[in-house]
């Protein structure tokens, strides 16, 4: 798993937190990049999630639908909704 930095001049990689700049050349950005055109662990490409909770289908949380991996949204303070975190 991914996550976008707030200067979006490359990504952070969950697992150990490191910094993976946007570089053609850079082996963690290129299997970064293989990531991202991979489907989605969450939802295994499916694009909806079941929620046991509510027993509802929902869209993928990890995803939002896309069914591929997608890399979590820079903090920027604020939650998408615009409420304060
Ligand atoms: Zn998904």
């Amino acid at each position: 798993m991914y996550k976008e930095t707030k200067e979006k001049n490359g990504v952070t990689r969950i697992v150990d937190n490191a910094f993976i700049p946007v570089d053609q050349s850079n082996t963690d950005y290129q299997a970064y990049l293989q990531w991202t055109t991979k489907f989605c662990e969450v939802c295994e490409g499916m694009g909806v999630y079941p929620n046991l909770t509510t027993q509802m289908i929902e869209t993928c949380p990890s995803c939002k639908g896309s069914k591929l991996n997608t890399p979590i949204p820079a903090d920027n303070g604020t939650s998408p909704l615009g409420q304060p975190v």
